[in-house]
């Protein structure tokens, strides 16, 4: 008689929580699934944060593994390219990749509801909403959930992971534990962030160019905009929580109307009470988190934000977090249920990958913000955008890595990307490349340094 799976707890039902879910349902364990807020489906109000995010290919990787990816694919727009809008209203476009090759904008409130749906259809998996993981002994994974402010309820299982976001409790629990050791640190970023939005033309269409993410870089400061299905934008203003020009000093009608003026001209004019919006929203922390080990007495483990949050100017929190299930999921068969050797598999692999992309996620901000709109960097993308296709063996530009090349892991990325760096650095000391950045002369360099210095 085959011998009966464990019972597994998961704190939190966000998108990372239910996706995990479903994968162990349909492994053949018991899964109860806790959410600290009421049904979303139900109360028709989505709490949770950001509108809607870029889903790339490490996030499809993960939903084909559970046979979800068509059906999200039907409620998402392709995003081709960057189109950055420059101060005085003038549009370049970048694109993301070759042969048609997008990220593309989901509504967060949607996939993590067809998640939550999916988990349901799951015989072994009961979800519990209004169920606020409270304590939690790491000794024996069980757990306390407080239901109504003041019922607290029990729950036995043999597992139990914390997919409860960047401000985990199960991580704040595991700190607390006398004996153990973890490290751990929450870095805020100077950049905190609103939401406002652009609605649709009164057709349905969209006011932008659909298919595409819109910047609008300003060195310290820059707005994004990812279209909806509905014809609308959500646009993200990212600023300096405090300081000289910052969300802090922002603060009145006019300084406001003054500053979308001088800097996003364009857009003002298709948002949506962009002043009062702004005035009427307090802005969001950004903030990062290192934390170490991520595995707890083999009883209890982390998933996605609680065991690395990061900024979001790559565009993978929810990307890695699902990533973390899909190789959760295959290390399960690799190891045939022996979880002792899965969580630890599962630490050692991702760990290292994880803080890559922290870092990774960190740099872009520069990319974003500054870099898009500058000559030489849009140059240097061109460049390797050509060199790609005439060697795509050799060269995989770092964008690509991290976003359309889910087996490349992000350290690979990270570390392939420094020795890009350096080689483009000596591309583009080469005298006269802006006009002669299409010459023979240019790629037999760089073919040459990539053999060298990549090959390595
Ligand atoms: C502005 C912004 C833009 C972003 N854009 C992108 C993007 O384009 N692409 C991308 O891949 N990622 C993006 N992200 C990151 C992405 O939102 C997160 O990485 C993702 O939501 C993490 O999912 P999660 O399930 O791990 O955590 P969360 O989404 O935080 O979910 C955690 C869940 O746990 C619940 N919970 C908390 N405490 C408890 C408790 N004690 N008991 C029970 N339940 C609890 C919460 O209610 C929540 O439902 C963005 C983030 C921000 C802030």
């Amino acid at each position: 008689m085959d011998t009966p799976r464990k019972k597994i707890s998961i704190a939190g039902a966000g998108p990372v929580g239910a996706l995990l879910a479903v994968m162990l349902g349909k492994k053949g364990y018991k899964v109860d699934l806790f959410e600290s807020r009421p049904d979303s489906r139900k109360t028709s109000v989505y709490q949770g944060k950001s509108i809607n995010l870029a889903l790339s290919d490490r996030g499809w990787l993960a939903l084909k593994a559970i046979g979800l990816d068509e059906d999200i694919r039907q409620h998402a727009i392709p995003m081709y390219c960057r189109v950055m809008h420059d101060i005085k209203g003038n549009l370049t476009q970048q694109p993301y990749g070759s042969d048609n090759q997008a990220i593309w904008s989901v509504s967060r409130a949607g996939i993590n509801e067809q998640l939550i749906s999916l988990a349901e259809k799951e015989p072994l998996v009961d979800v519990h909403f209004d169920h606020r993981l409270t304590e939690l002994n790491f000794e024996d994974a069980s757990s306390r959930y407080s239901t109504d402010g003041h019922n607290i309820k029990h729950h036995q299982s043999d597992l139990l992971f914390g997919a409860d976001g960047a401000f985990s409790k199960v991580r704040r629990l595991a700190q607390e534990l006398p004996r153990q050791r973890m490290s751990y640190s929450l870095e805020y970023m100077p950049q905190s962030y609103v939401e406002l939005s652009i609605s649709a033309n009164k057709d349905g269409s969209h006011k932008l160019e659909k298919n595409a993410l819109h910047i609008w870089p300003r060195k310290d400061f820059m707005l994004i905009a990812l279209p909806n299905t509905d014809g609308s934008f959500t646009c993200t203003l990212f600023m300096n929580h405090e300081g000289e020009l910052s969300f802090q000093t922002l603060n009145t009608q006019e300084i406001v109307t003054k500053f979308f003026e001088d800097n996003f001209m364009d857009a003002l004019a298709l948002l949506d009470n962009p002043i009062e919006n702004f005035l009427g929203k307090s802005a969001s922390p950004l903030c990062l988190v290192h934390v170490y080990p991520w595995i707890i007495n083999n009883k209890v483990g982390l998933v996605g934000d609680a065991a690395h949050a990061m900024v979001p100017f790559y565009g993978q929190g929810m990307n890695c977090g699902f990533e973390d299930c899909r190789i959760l999921n295959e290390l399960i068969d690799e190891y045939d249920h022996n979880w002792d050797h899965i969580l630890s598999a599962y630490q050692q692999e991702r760990k290292p990958n994880c803080d890559a992309i922290i870092e990774l996620a960190k740099r872009n901000f520069v990319e974003m913000s500054d870099l898009a709109g500058d000559e030489n960097f849009l140059l240097r993308k061109k460049i390797e955008a050509k060199f790609h296709t005439m060697y795509p063996q050799i060269w995989v530009p770092l964008y690509a890595m991290v976003t359309f090349s889910p087996h490349i892991t992000y350290s690979q990325a990270l570390a392939t990307g420094e020795i890009q760096k350096n080689i483009m650095d000596e591309i583009m000391k080469l005298p006269n490349i802006h006009q002669d950045w299409q010459q023979d002369h240019v790629y037999q360099l760089l073919h040459k340094l990539a053999v060298e210095k990549l090959e390595k």
